[in-house]
């Protein structure tokens, strides 16, 4: 399946780390983007919610885009601790991670948990960057589409579409472990992905970027990020240090 092109994007998830210093490693990439030839390929860095106002505002005006790394599905109320789609969106995010596998499994987070989130990212505003995968065991049991088409069943509320979701296939054995699938598992995963946004949300789900995400670096940017229906990356520890990151963007252009 063939059509318009799809601009890349290269989405940098911190997790749990990075205090204030850590800005400067944005700053970095903020003030090279303009220098590597365009907005060819969306880049965003996705800090800690302590961060998240402050690397907005240093990024407010560049080519650099900003997203969360959870929300909670309710616009306001008594959630102690959590943050809302609409508080994302006023800190100056476009983005939300939803249902990443360490949120699955840390916080017991189900399908139909991660499918309020995102309706709530669509409520507010945002693009909401639905995280899918299957673990180790259900790959060696081949069920790996089956539990990839059933996450996506669960997990994408109906009005989706390119400009306000992102879906990221990350196997959860690959996640900062080194690891990855084969060239020939990642395209069999991302076209059977493709196939199943075309199915349920027809023309719509044709643009909708799928990313891959799981121990990508600087070594293996590129021949990821060539593969089909590859449409971007979700990086966890290559995206710390600007270099790294900056080195995975340039992969994508
Ligand atoms: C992630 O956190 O989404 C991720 C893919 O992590 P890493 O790149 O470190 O495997």
């Amino acid at each position: 399946m063939t059509n318009a092109p799809i601009r890349p994007l290269i989405a940098g998830n911190w997790k749990m780390n990075g205090l204030a210093a850590a800005l400067a490693e944005a700053t970095a990439v903020r003030d090279t983007l303009p220098s590597l030839g365009g907005n060819a390929a969306e880049v965003m860095i996705c800090p800690p919610a302590t961060l998240l106002a402050q690397l907005a505002g240093l990024a407010k005006g560049s080519p650099l885009a900003v997203g969360a790394q959870d929300c909670h599905w309710a616009a306001a109320g008594a959630h102690t601790g959590d943050i809302a789609a609409e508080m994302v969106k006023d800190a100056g995010a476009s983005a939300v991670i939803v249902g990443h596998s360490e949120r699955r499994a840390d916080h017991g987070e189900l399908d139909r948990i991660v499918r309020s989130k995102a309706s709530a990212a669509h409520r507010a505003g945002l693009t909401a960057i639905v995280c899918i995968g299957e673990t180790r065991g259900e790959r060696e049991a081949g069920l790996t589409l089956t539990v990839v088409r059933r996450q996506l069943a669960g997990s994408l509320p109906d009005a989706v579409d390119p400009t306000n979701s992102v879906i990221a296939y990350e196997p959860v054995w690959a996640i900062g472990t080194g690891l990855t699938p084969s060239t020939d598992d990642v395209v069999e995963v991302h076209a059977a992905i493709r196939a199943y946004l075309v199915e349920r949300f027809g023309a719509a789900g044709q643009g909708v970027r799928i990313l891959y995400g799981g121990s990508v670096k600087p070594a293996n940017a590129r021949e990821l990020l060539a593969l089909t229906d590859v449409n971007g990356a979700l990086v966890g520890g290559g995206s710390l240090r600007a270099e790294d990151f900056l080195a995975i963007v340039r992969a994508a252009l």
